[in-house]
């Protein structure tokens, strides 16, 4: 029987996909571990077929799906994204339960990684005394504010503006924390922080030379929260992991497109899995592209799409796909960005800060202009801006609305100032250290070594279930 490690992931595109590469990384470092990845499956959706989605896959990978969870006892009015956390992963404690009894049966279970989002499960990981690792997908910086908000106070400062001191973290408002005036949101990241901070390790989807001063503050146990009591969990920095969904083919034809543009000459604009945009909003970005005057790729979603998907000509100003026909392309909805930001002629990216979408940007050295819609996206704006010096930030209004004004002026800067050049400069620079992260000797590479090697020395567990 081989060593097993249970990856549980959140459902969503970004979570998932970093976990399932994640289990690949282990594999080809150590292929004497087997992965069993545990898929849970939202109401009213039928089960992801694994092929499809991840494609060919080393048979040492087993895909698990959790039946979906009955619903939660209580209905809570929270963020969509929030919500996931209640009615898939605390209702699904018991389908937990039920597959690791399964699995410990067929192999030699060693260690459970929990997504961060999944941190309810610790009650029964616990319980059962498996040793329990947390995989933090946005980053380490990210990761500082995450572990130190229970030392935040839990309502605004009266000064909004005035600056948050978080250790190994750049200067940030309140106004810039994940919805910082919901309390209820509050309670939730104190819990996940405190929740982390008694775990076995913390796994991170990043590497020391992008942020340092963030993964030293981690190591040092500077942001832990106030009183805890056990010594900080240790640190796995082992990205950048990119992960490039198979069979994305490019039925749009973005890359055709590309392949007849001038080196590092388009801008791409895409935002996310789910980032939407109002008619209004829309409107504005399409006469900001225009007087950037640089050729671009915008991938356009709009709010509306979920009733009844409009066509691009009703959402974009008149003759607008006319007259940018020669220097733009529009598509809806999804592109291949990954493979979009490796091509040639692609030389900078306006995008939402999610993680994935940045390190796919440094990876490529593709310097970047920031606008963060949702999630922990502010936070690495920060990052991005203040701390590796590979972005330029647009201003927004206080609702969000960015006028065409400020974006067409950004957008021209990062692809012709001398600004811009420097900023293509650092992130090429950390394409190079990316490499070199991942290498035998590197940090990374290094890191997931230690983890690894800390998994083969645990007992082999005898699991006792009690009742859930
Ligand atoms: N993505 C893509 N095409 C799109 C939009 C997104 O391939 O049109 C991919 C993107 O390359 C990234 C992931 O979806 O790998 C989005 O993850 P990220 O963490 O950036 O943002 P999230 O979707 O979690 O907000």
């Amino acid at each position: 029987m081989k060593d097993n490690i249970v990856l549980y992931p959140l459902i969503g595109r970004g979570h998932l996909f970093s976990m399932v590469e994640l289990g690949k990384l282990i594999l080809t470092h150590d292929p004497s571990f087997s992965i069993t990845i545990l898929i849970p499956t939202p109401p009213n959706t039928t089960p992801i077929s694994p092929t499809t989605f991840f494609g060919s896959h080393s048979s040492s990978i087993t895909f698990h799906h959790l039946p979906t969870a009955p619903p939660p006892a209580t209905v809570t009015a929270l963020p969509p994204h929030l919500r996931l956390i209640f009615e898939l992963t605390h209702p699904n404690n018991h389908n937990l339960h039920q597959a690791l009894r399964s699995i410990s049966k067929s192999s030699h279970l060693k260690a459970i990684v929990l997504d961060f989002l999944n941190y309810t499960a610790t009650q029964l990981t616990t319980a059962l005394h498996i040793p329990t690792f947390f995989y933090f997908t946005p980053g380490a910086s990210a990761l500082t504010c995450m572990l130190y908000s229970p030392n935040l106070p839990p309502t605004p400062p009266n000064d909004e503006h005035e600056p948050l001191r978080i250790p190994g973290f750049p200067l940030i408002s309140a106004k810039d924390l994940p919805n910082y005036h919901s309390l209820q949101h509050h309670a939730i990241f104190s819990d996940v922080g405190l929740t982390m901070s008694e775990c076995d390790g913390i796994i991170v989807n990043t590497f020391e030379a992008i942020e340092g001063r963030a993964v030293k503050a981690l190591e040092e146990g500077l942001c832990f929260p106030e009183g805890a009591t056990t010594p900080p969990p240790p640190l796995f920095c082992i990205g950048p992991l990119i992960s490039v969904p198979s069979g994305e083919n490019d039925e749009n034809g973005c890359l055709r497109w590309l392949d007849s543009q001038p080196s590092q000459s388009v801008v791409l604009l895409c935002f996310g899995s789910d980032g939407r945009f109002s008619k209004t909003q829309l409107k504005e970005i399409a006469i900001g592209l225009e007087k950037s005057e640089q050729r671009f790729l915008w991938v356009v979603r709009s709010r509306s799409d979920s009733e009844n998907e409009e066509r691009l000509e009703e959402l974009l100003p008149e003759g607008f796909l006319e007259r940018t026909k020669e220097k733009g392309m529009v598509v809806r909805n999804w592109a291949p960005q990954a493979a979009i930001l490796s091509h040639e002629s692609v030389g900078g990216f306006v995008t939402h800060c999610g993680w994935n979408s940045v390190l796919e940007a440094v990876c490529e050295g593709v310097p970047m202009v920031t606008w963060p819609l949702y999630a922990e996206q502010k936070l690495n704006r920060a990052v991005l801006v203040k701390e590796m010096k590979v972005a330029l930030a647009l201003k927004e209004s206080e609702d969000g609305f960015v006028s065409a004004i400020e974006l067409g002026e950004r957008i021209k800067e990062l692809m012709e100032s001398e600004k811009g050049k420097e900023l293509r400069q650092r992130v090429l620079s950390m394409k190079v250290s990316a490499v070199e992260a991942k290498r035998e000797g590197g940090s990374s590479y290094a890191a997931l070594s230690r983890l690894t090697q800390l998994w083969k020395k645990k007992n082999h567990l005898i699991l006792h279930f009690p009742d859930t």
